[in-house]
């Protein structure tokens, strides 16, 4: 048993060296791959429950390295966090998005809807607010039509710089939904002093609604919830058909997940829209 585990020690400390090494290797390239927009912007749809139509997309951001292959975004994210690249990344991402979403309102249907991370070292950038603001008045979307996703432990923890800029946000149009909710630290506080439209339920309580009573309750708990605060909800990680049908029989709103299809390049989005259509 000794030599087992200093056998799993040293195997331990090898797997640590490769991720301490991979770390540093992503953290000296994010820089410049997001400079030469090696970065895509992924387009997950939103699903409206009951009758299946697309009515937006989450966008999620990819990076296919030329020798790692995908990145997790967990991982990277985190990376442009502790280096301050969040900031060009995430104005990156936004841009891309915003810009593709116009281009589908204008060509396939005006109602498109779009879902863009903010991840909460963004708000530390003053120029925040500003930058989306510009960005609406180049592209001439309407502004309803992009929601915000922010975590709860982020509106937890987050300052009076980040209400004001919430809120600037907010008088601007835009959307904000609370992403996996239910996960962070258990206050309702926020939802009365933000101004939040959207509760996205967590793919945890999602992952097994169709045998978990525990689950269905949960679920059911935060679609009332959101019903009695006039909110939207969303709920994400759908990847059997029983549980879409638990959660369209129970109300909630709007389903996303592999049941309907995975994050897909833009020209796949389209096509997936155009068959959409056909239905
Ligand atoms: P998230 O915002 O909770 O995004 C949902 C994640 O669940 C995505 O992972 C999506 O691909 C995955 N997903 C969707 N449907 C299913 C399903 O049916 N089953 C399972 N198992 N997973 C599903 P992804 O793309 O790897 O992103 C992970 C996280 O990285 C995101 O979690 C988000 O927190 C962060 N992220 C991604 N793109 C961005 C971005 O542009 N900016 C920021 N700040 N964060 C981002
Ligand atoms: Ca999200
Ligand atoms: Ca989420
Ligand atoms: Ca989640």
């Amino acid at each position: 048993a000794a030599e087992q585990g200093k056998g799993a020690t040293v195997c331990f400390e090898k797997d640590l060296g490769e991720l301490y090494q991979r770390r540093n290797t992503l953290a000296s390239q994010l820089k410049r791959a997001i400079e030469v927009a090696e970065l895509r912007v992924y387009y997950q749809p939103k699903v409206d429950a009951v009758s299946g139509q697309i009515i937006g997309a989450e966008a999620l951001v990819r990076w296919p390295h030329p020798v790692y292959g995908f990145v997790p975004p967990d991982e990277f994210i985190s990376i442009a966090e502790e280096n301050e690249l969040i900031h060009p990344l995430g104005t990156w991402v936004m841009e891309q998005a915003v810009m593709q979403t116009t281009k589908w309102q204008m060509t396939v249907n005006e109602k498109m809807r779009i879902a863009v991370n903010l991840s909460p070292q963004q708000f530390r950038d003053s120029a925040l607010v500003e930058r989306i603001k510009n960005l609406l008045e180049l592209t001439g979307i309407n502004p309803a039509t992009i929601e915000l996703e922010l975590t709860e432990s982020m509106l937890m923890t987050s300052g009076a710089s980040t209400i004001d800029a919430l809120t600037r946000l907010k008088a601007l149009g835009l959307k904000l939904a609370i992403d996996d909710f239910g996960t962070g630290y258990s206050s309702l506080a926020y939802l009365s002093r933000f101004p939040v439209d959207t509760l996205k339920i967590d793919r945890s309580f999602v992952m097994h609604l169709q045998d978990s009573a525990e689950d269905q309750s949960i679920c059911r708990a935060v679609i009332q919830l959101a019903k009695s605060l006039g909110l939207e909800t969303v709920a994400e990680g759908v990847e059997l058909e029983a549980q879409l049908q638990w959660l369209a029989a129970n109300g909630c709103d709007l389903i996303q997940g592999y049941y309907y299809s995975p994050p897909l390049p833009a020209q796949e989005f389209l096509e997936l829209i155009h068959r959409n259509a056909d239905l």
